[in-house]
């Protein structure tokens, strides 16, 4: 196929694919071979988790914190070298014609299409001009400080305060990067902010030959946040169904993926309305630790925090 890849950002590419922790498991990349982890910054091997009532956490999970913009341009280059053209260039407006598709960029150009991916993020104008509503935004705040933190560590803070989020602390070159449900927390003193939503619950994704993937389409884990994995994934999945011929394939095996389980937003719904004590007894259970004979007793105690811990058992094995 005669692929174009077109990206609006220039001298501002890096700094917004900074705006994140930049975190992915390795279980990512064993899904995204021929992809490989570059550009690594820190290898991650544990993540530790802070609940009320004192409760923590910890659980080894490898993974890693990438220069994202960095690990996006090797994605690009070797995209290059099997023939995509990369362009620079802000879409402005996308029509249907005959066909196809008729992409009018802000310089004056003209491009014609079959398809359209639309892999242009939270605020998708792909989205806007061919879907109906728009994902639910879970808008955070992140902060870059100097303050130093384990490098080999992912931190999460539990507290109602977090609407159903928490905060997170991550390792960063300069220190560590911050970050929590936009207004819920005192903003530390930082060399950086960073101000964006992560879209989840989202159910639409090919109208004819356009297709959403990514923030797009709201395929983020709102349990985990992340976002980086699901959308490559569903790249590599609208990839090998445009290649046999359209995009049903596409969607099919999206629905039908662990990735698209309701079972993540109805979890972060009931997160939300759950005080510190509340959230301490949901922890309860795994005051020694995640194992399977603590999930199996925690699955027993009640069936309302039995989703709750079923939606944590497949974000951890999905979602990041
Ligand atoms: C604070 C924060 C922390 C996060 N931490 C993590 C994490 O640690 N791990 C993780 O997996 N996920 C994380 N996420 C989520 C993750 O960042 C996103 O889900 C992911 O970036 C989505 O990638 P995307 O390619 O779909 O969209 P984007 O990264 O938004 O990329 C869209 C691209 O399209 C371009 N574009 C947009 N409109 C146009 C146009 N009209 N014409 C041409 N180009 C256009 C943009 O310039 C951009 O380069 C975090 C998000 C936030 C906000």
């Amino acid at each position: 196929m005669n692929v174009l890849s077109l990206e609006k950002l220039d001298s501002n590419f890096d700094r917004y694919h900074r705006m994140c922790g930049e975190a992915m498991s390795k279980k990512a990349f064993d899904e995204l071979a021929p992809l490989a982890p570059e550009a690594v910054t820190f290898n991650i091997k544990r993540a530790v988790e802070h609940w009320p009532g004192n409760i923590v956490i910890r659980t080894e999970t490898p993974g890693y914190v990438l220069d994202r913009p960095a690990f996006i341009r090797s994605v690009l280059d070797r995209a290059k070298k099997e023939g995509c053209h990369l362009e620079k260039g802000a879409a402005t407006s996308i029509v249907k014609d005959g066909n196809g598709y008729l992409v009018r960029t802000k310089d004056g150009w003209e491009i014609r299409s079959k398809w359209i991916v639309g892999a242009d993020g939270w605020n998708s104008l792909v989205r806007r001009t061919f879907f109906e509503g728009a994902p639910r935004m879970l808008w955070t705040e992140q902060y870059v400080t100097g303050v130093q933190t384990e490098k080999d560590v992912m931190s999460f803070y539990y507290d109602q305060k977090y609407l159903g989020g928490y905060r997170w602390v991550f390792p960063h070159p300069k220190g560590s990067r911050v970050g929590f449900t936009k207004g819920t927390d005192m903003v530390p003193e930082a060399l950086e902010r960073h101000v964006r939503p992560i879209p989840y619950d989202y159910h639409s994704f090919v109208k004819g030959g356009a297709c959403l993937v990514g923030d797009s389409a709201g395929q983020a884990n709102p349990i985990t946040f992340g976002g980086i994995r699901q959308g490559m994934v569903a790249a590599k999945m609208m990839a090998s169904s445009l290649v046999n011929g359209g995009l049903d394939d596409y969607e099919r095996k999206w629905r039908r993926s662990k990735r698209a389980s309701t079972s993540y937003v109805k979890a972060f719904d009931a997160l939300k309305l759950m005080d510190n004590d509340a959230l301490e007894r949901s922890m309860g259970p795994f005051r020694s630790g995640y194992g399977r004979r603590t999930m199996l007793r925690a699955m027993l105690s009640g069936k309302e925090t039995r989703k709750l811990y079923q939606a944590y058992a497949l974000a951890a094995e999905w979602g990041w």
